[in-house]
């Protein structure tokens, strides 16, 4: 699996999904759910005493938009800085949710222009709270926290960040970028199944106070009352998701957490692009503007993406496309999961028989 998740399960993380038939009203899954709560504040170490984790039943976008639900302002703007599919999603999150906001939109293939930033924030009236994608999937690229965070703190804005496919794998400061809540999910740089995803927020924003939210399912301060009291959640979990997560979670940890899935990452990011740029395929941003988590490539004069895709697929490897305008342009390689060296050795010989075959 080369997608951006789901990934590819180890055997022991496989094996948890048939832990056992529990219901999510008993104990011992209340106290599964404050493991978990307690295991994803400290993914980060730095982040465990001042962030409160909270999981739910969703994919990573339920996260995302239960974070912006539960957090973004309704008597102030949100200031929306977008430069792909994801980002972009978050200011249609916040125009359903109506919430006030303003979104500085950024070419896909561009960095955000953080010199203009905080010429916008003077002319714009009333931005408390920043919104954006810490890697934009869309392209791969790792959008500039440590800037934007060094102006987020300068003037004491919020921000709420999709981490949905870094969070894991990129490091996250969040006392230098004034993070106020991040969101992820399982199946992505944790090595987990879909269906669980989380939100850690600072632990003074968890208040009783009258909810921001426009829906239900999606009001994390629901979730936080009841799992951070006795464990249980307000609604039904996905429960064998959940075993799933603990075993991949305590997995991260035995193989050195972020930083060294990370390093992982970079290692294959680079063997695979060596292998390609071999073959004539290049990268479709320079290479230090790229996550570790997945990079993308310029499909080469006379192919499609189903032509890349089909070809690698009878090989046993699952890429994936560009989307929107970039859908005839690239196809996306993802490293996350269980992917041992000799897999990568396979791909790179199935990419040469591709590549060096006749053109399709
Ligand atoms: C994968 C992803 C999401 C969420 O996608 P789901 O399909 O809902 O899991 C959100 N943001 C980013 C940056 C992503 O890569």
């Amino acid at each position: 699996m080369l997608n951006p998740g789901p990934v590819t399960l180890t055997s022991c993380v496989r094996a948890a999904l048939s832990r056992g038939d529990w219901c999510h009203r008993e104990p011992e899954f209340a106290q599964l759910t404050q493991d978990i709560n307690a295991r994803l504040a400290k993914v980060y170490p730095d982040m465990e005493s001042s962030f409160d984790a909270v999981m739910m039943t969703g994919s990573g976008t339920a996260s995302v938009e239960a974070m912006l639900n539960t957090f973004a302002p309704r008597d102030s703007e949100t200031l929306v800085l977008a430069n792909g599919v994801y980002g972009e999603r978050m200011a249609d999150m916040l125009a359903a949710q109506g919430k006030p906001h303003f979104v500085a939109e950024v070419p896909w293939l561009e960095q955000m222009d953080l010199t203009q930033l905080p010429g916008i924030l003077d002319q714009q009236d009333g931005i408390t709270h920043i919104v954006t994608v810490h890697h934009e999937t869309t392209t791969g690229r790792l959008n500039d926290l440590g800037g934007l965070g060094q102006i987020c703190r300068e003037r004491d804005l919020k921000l709420l960040l999709d981490g949905v496919s870094s969070f894991g794998a990129e490091a996250i400061d969040a006392d230098a970028w004034n993070l106020a809540a991040v969101a992820g999910t399982a199946n992505k740089c944790l090595h987990g199944v879909p269906g669980i995803s989380f939100v850690l927020a600072r632990k003074s924003l968890w208040n009783g106070g009258e909810s921001l939210a426009s829906s239900v399912y999606l009001d994390l301060n629901s979730y936080h009352r009841s799992q951070h009291a006795d464990g249980a959640s307000p609604f039904t979990q996905a429960v064998q998701v959940v075993f799933a997560l603990q075993e991949a979670l305590v997995e991260l940890d035995d193989q050195g957490g972020w930083q060294a899935r990370g390093q992982e990452y970079r290692k294959r990011a680079d063997a695979i692009a060596d292998c390609l740029d071999g073959l004539g395929v290049t990268t479709l941003l320079p290479r230090d503007e790229y996550s570790a988590v997945l990079w993308s490539y310029e499909l080469p004069d006379g192919w499609t993406y189903g032509g890349v895709h089909d070809a690698l697929k009878q090989d046993g490897f699952v890429i994936y496309g560009g989307q929107g305008d970039l859908g005839s342009r690239i196809f996306r390689i993802a490293h996350m999961g269980d992917i041992t060296d000799a897999d990568l050795e396979r791909l790179c010989l199935a990419l040469d028989a591709c590549f060096s075959g006749a053109a399709r």
